[in-house]
Parts: structure tokens; C-alpha cells; sequence
């Protein structure tokens, strides 16, 4: 097993690499150390010839409640962290910086993640919240326990969605709307009758259930599963898929401008937990 600060490694079959985000006291939220601890773990998957399957999952009792925000510990793009990406000037002021950073840590890694030339599995139980659902939709399946609830909240909050805009894709346009608009959690039962989620599976046995599709997917032929992969991705860019997520990031952007100009805060106070408010500067 390798392990990174915030990432568990290790291999639960023949051709299987299973990474787990270990940060269950913050119910796996993904702060900056874990981001690149993923990267690192992916990258690393993704070079070594005896894994052919990945399957993403979360320390019990959640998934991922979504973006860690807090500014604690190392916190240099491009000094502390690599930068995987094509922006820099992440310590610029306004728009300027905030739009770098979250190109770099939300944008362009969950598409590179998302092209990661094999197959990917997300195992989601417990809570699935915004940036939490980034993580899952990067996969290429997504097996979900029984208990397992999905949201995005960020309207609440003053911004159009997550960063990684793909909630018409994944849920249909008009069930996205809902989805967006009520800020309601959804059962894996709802995702999966969208077709959001391959499987629904009692919690018990979700994970030897993702172990055992994995075990089956890493019995065909290495180069074909890329392939695959590959012409089903580049069927969904060639639908504009990537052009749509760009041209939501960019009204994402907009959505923060607007929250810094009339609350002085990226995102509207009212939607955040009142022990996290902070006054208008
Ligand atoms: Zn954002």
C-alpha cells in the first residue's frame, strides 16, 4: 500500500487500484493537499503497466462533503503544490486570482482526471456534496451505496453550480434545473433512475461490489479499454461537452465577481453556515 498525507493506496484485486481520500474527520472534503495527493495517486495509476482499473472512494462515513475552503497549512500554487495546468498568477488580486486558482485545482485537474487513460470508478457512500460530485463525475462509473445522497448547494450560496459544470449531462437539462435550483439532496435511488449512477447497492456490499465489476473490467484487453474510453469521452466533447462546461465556469466566475462586489466575499453569506459568516469588508 502507498500512502500519500490524505490518500490511501492500495490494490483489492489483480489489476485493481483503489485510492481513498483519508480525511473522515473532515468528512474527506478536498482541501489543497488531498487535490494533488489524488493527482500524485491517479498520475502514479495511470504509469504503472499492472493497473488497468481505478476505483476512487472515501474513508467511511462519507464520500466527500465537497470543497475543504479553509486556508490552513501550505497553500502555494506553484510552490508548495505542482501545477498541473496552463494558468499562473494565482496570488494576483480580484478575478484575476481567484479565476487562475480555480482553473488550476477545479477546472483543468478534474479534466485531466476525467481523461485519465483508464477506467475509472467512483464507490460513493454517505454524502456526496458540490465539489464532492466533481470527484465522482470525473469517474467513468459510479457505484453508489443505498444511503448515499447527491447535492450541489452552491446557489444557495450565490454562485451558479460547481466549478465543474456537467449537471445537464450527468441529469438531463430539466432535472438539472431542479437539482440546481432546490439545492435538494438527492437519493442514489433518484441518481440512478436518471442515469446518473451505474448501480445501487446495499452499503455493506457496495464495495465488494465495485471491487468485483473492477476485477471484471481489468480482465479485457488493456489497450481496447482505453480506446473505449477515449471514443466515448471524445464523443461527449464532439457534443460540445467541453465547450459547455468552459462557458459555465466562466458565469461561475462571474457569480464570484458579483458576490466580492456586493458582499466582499466570493460567496453570498446567506447561504453559509452562520459560525463561518463573516461581515461584508
Ligand atoms: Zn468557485
Amino acid at each position: 500500500m502507498s500512502s500519500y498525507d490524505t490518500v490511501l493506496v492500495d490494490t483489492p484485486a489483480e489489476g485493481v487500484a483503489r485510492i481513498t481520500m483519508n480525511r473522515p474527520e473532515a468528512r474527506n472534503a478536498q482541501n489543497l493537499d488531498m487535490t494533488y495527493d489524488l493527482n500524485a495517486a491517479f498520475d502514479a495509476a495511470a504509469q504503472d503497466d499492472t493497473v488497468k482499473v481505478i476505483i476512487l472512494a472515501g474513508a467511511d462515513p462519507h464520500f466527500s462533503a465537497g470543497h475543504d475552503l479553509r486556508r490552513t497549512g501550505k497553500q502555494g500554487l506553484g510552490t508548495d503544490f505542482p501545477v498541473v495546468g496552463h494558468w499562473g498568477g494565482f496570488a494576483e488580486p480580484g478575478a484575476h486570482g481567484r479565476m487562475a486558482r480555480e482553473q488550476e485545482i477545479y477546472l483543468q485537474i478534474t479534466r485531466r482526471w476525467r481523461n485519465l487513460a483508464k477506467p475509472t470508478i467512483a464507490a460513493v457512500q454517505g454524502r456526496c456534496i458540490a465539489g464532492g460530485l466533481m470527484l465522482a463525475w470525473a469517474c467513468d462509473l459510479i457505484i453508489a451505496s443505498d444511503d448515499a445522497t447527491f447535492c450541489d448547494p452552491v446557489v444557495t450560496m450565490g454562485v451558479c453550480g460547481v466549478e465543474w459544470f456537467v449537471h445537464p449531462w450527468e441529469l438531463g437539462a430539466r432535472k438539472a434545473k431542479e437539482f440546481l435550483f432546490t439545492a435538494d439532496a438527492w437519493s442514489a435511488e433518484e441518481a440512478h433512475r436518471l442515469g446518473m449512477v451505474n448501480h445501487v447497492i446495499a452499503r455493506a456490499d457496495m464495495m465488494d461490489f465495485t471491487v468485483a465489476m473492477a476485477s471484471k473490467i481489468a480482465s479485457k484487453p488493456a489497450f481496447a479499454l482505453k480506446m473505449t474510453k477515449e471514443a466515448v469521452n471524445r464523443s461527449m466533447d464532439a457534443m460540445g461537452q467541453q465547450t459547455a462546461i468552459d462557458q459555465a465556469f466562466a458565469l461561475h466566475q462571474l457569480c464570484h465577481a458579483h458576490n466580492q462586489q456586493e458582499f466582499g466575499m466570493a460567496v453570498d453569506p446567506g447561504g453559509l453556515h452562520p459560525s463561518v459568516r463573516k461581515p461584508a469588508a
